[in-house]
């Protein structure tokens, strides 16, 4: 492209060009580019005898099986805004979506399915697809039904400040918000993620002298996250299709899997949460696998420990480690950083995309002077539009002339490379004295023998607030509250050491993002004290 294209569409249609190549492959299963063209476009002209029109709604709601990303392709080709439910959802969450959302169709599997059976009431008026059905009951409409309808693509063109898709953030810290995510900031992060992609290239070349391949080698990506969050959809999958390369899709993430499909499809990339790079080259048949398709290991959407930016550096021979902060509502990344420049700085997220401002504010929102913490601010081409139905959430998020109250706590250097210190509300307040979690955890997973940990506010009488600490032993090590204690100690002030520590032997509960569920560990756990 000479320009960025106004709408997804046109990222899509470009895609022509590879027609040969494999897409997405799940298991045995594959697609090239070509058969999912013609299966695209057997999904839009369906929609439209359906009588959707560019505009109206529909969902998916399923595990990341190939039919997502050619539901998600044909209803931005045409104009038809996807809503992106989340697979883990109980039959109240659903609901509450689908109400929220209205969408006219609802493409789903079984497991979903017979969530929608527990409360019929939600689908009123919403049309059902089975994907993947054995037995297809009579109230649905089979897949196999949809995908025979054949033609070419409509020729629509696509308004680029309409949405392209509806994304619920992850809500760790309240309930899911539909996030409007439009046309033309779908396609600005792409360019974004190309950008950040060239970038770590050069930082590669800057260290070692080594000029990257022309052409670069075509992508083979693992899609190890949800498809319904921006990390494995707008940043993972949209890189990869914009390059002609292939997905590699997971059902549900696991480390040993997740190790064998890198060494049978020479995956190059990893997407997801820093726990799961953690598990990966902590993983007792790490050592064993043929690793050396691999060139970017790390991840984002979550505080990455610099511990293990620096465990990636020494452990994984061919791969640099790289982050990326972004959110739902900023359709996937501000910052990207790579390389030398991130072993440099294990603890930034690096600097902000060219198209993006950022700075920190105090809490009247005036700018903090450089290098101070404050809340983040950003500023830039992928902002969301705001959230459906919620005016009073969008104002509250968005103000003047289009900056985004991330409610993370950052600080800048004078190189302009962020620090994400906390969330603004993931704060223990401690006798007055703020402490930052993410701070208290980078301390635990300093000690050899933690695999897992979470940090949390505990309430207290006197002082307000104590720290309490979730920790879990790496397989076949043990840790005590005293060695624990002992440990942080020496490296962090008195009042920031766990007061409450629980050892537990089962990882940490997860959301479908595999993000750490803080509220609910904090509730049980706290009801013990
Ligand atoms: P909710 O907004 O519903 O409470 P959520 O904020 O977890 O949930 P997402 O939009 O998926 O939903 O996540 C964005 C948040 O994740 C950021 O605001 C930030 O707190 C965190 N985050 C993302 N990337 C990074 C990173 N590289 N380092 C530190 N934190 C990150
Ligand atoms: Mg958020």
């Amino acid at each position: 492209w000479k320009n960025a294209p106004p709408s997804v569409r046109e990222v899509w249609l470009a895609t022509l060009e590879f027609a040969d190549r494999d897409y997405l492959v799940y298991h045995d299963e594959k697609l090239t580019y070509g058969e999912t063209h013609a299966l695209t476009n057997s999904v839009a002209n369906w929609l439209f005898q359906q009588g959707v029109k560019p505009g109206d709604r529909v969902a998916i709601s399923m595990r990341n099986y190939p039919e997502w990303m050619i539901i998600y392709w044909a209803c931005c080709a045409v104009g038809i805004t996807v809503v992106g439910m989340n697979a883990w959802w109980t039959a109240e969450e659903m609901a509450y979506a689908l109400e929220d959302s209205d969408p006219a169709i609802l493409f789903l599997d079984a497991e979903r399915l017979a969530r929608v059976r527990q409360k019929p009431d939600m689908v009123k008026g919403t049309k059902l697809v089975g994907v993947r059905l054995d037995d297809v009951p009579e109230d649905v409409i089979d897949w196999k039904d949809v995908i025979a309808t054949g033609g070419d693509l409509p020729d629509i063109a696509v308004d680029p400040d309409s949405d392209a898709c509806i994304f619920y953030t992850s809500g760790t810290t309240g309930f899911p918000k539909g996030a409007q995510l439009t046309h033309r900031g779908c396609v600005s992060n792409l360019f974004n993620m190309l950008y950040a992609r060239a970038s770590s290239a050069l930082a590669v070349m800057y260290a070692t002298g080594e000029v990257p391949p022309d052409p670069a080698p075509v992508p083979v990506t693992l899609i190890n996250t949800p498809l319904f969050h921006v990390t494995a959809n707008n940043c993972a999958a949209y890189a990869v299709t914009a390059a002609g390369g292939t997905m590699v899709l997971m059902y549900k993430w696991e480390a040993g899997e997740a190790l064998r499909l890198i060494e049978k499809h020479r995956v190059m990339t990893v997407s997801g949460v820093p726990v799961m790079a953690r598990e990966l080259i902590n993983h007792p048949d790490f050592e064993k696998t043929d690793t050396s398709s691999l060139l970017a290991l790390g991840g984002g959407g979550a505080q990455v420990p610099p511990d293990l930016v620096l465990a990636i550096e020494e452990k994984v021979s061919t791969a640099r480690p790289n982050t990326g902060y972004g959110m739902t509502e900023t359709c996937g990344i501000i910052t990207s950083v790579a390389a030398d420049f991130y072993v440099d700085r294990p603890d930034s997220v690096g600097p902000a995309m060219p198209s993006y401002e950022a700075k920190c504010v105090d809490p009247d929102g005036n700018d903090v002077p450089l290098g101070e913490r404050g809340e983040l601010w950003v500023r830039g081409s992928s902002v969301i539009k705001g959230y459906i139905n919620r005016p009073d959430a969008t104002a509250e998020s968005i103000t003047d002339g289009g900056w985004l109250h991330t409610g993370d706590i950052a600080k800048i250097d004078e190189d302009g490379f962020i620090y994400i210190v906390d969330r603004k509300k993931d704060m223990v307040l401690r006798g007055g004295e703020n402490i930052y979690c993410a701070e208290v955890e980078a301390a635990l997973y300093r000690h050899n023998d933690v695999a897992e940990c979470s940090v949390f506010g505990i309430p207290d009488e006197r002082l307000g607030e104590e720290v309490g600490a979730a920790i879990v032993a790496k397989p076949g090590k043990q840790v005590s509250e005293d060695t624990i204690r002992e440990h942080c100690g020496a490296i962090m002030a008195k009042h920031k050491v766990p007061r409450y520590i629980w050892i537990l032997d089962e990882p940490l509960p997860r959301n479908a993002s595999g993000k750490f569920l803080k509220r609910e560990l904090r509730d049980r756990l706290s009801a013990k004290v």
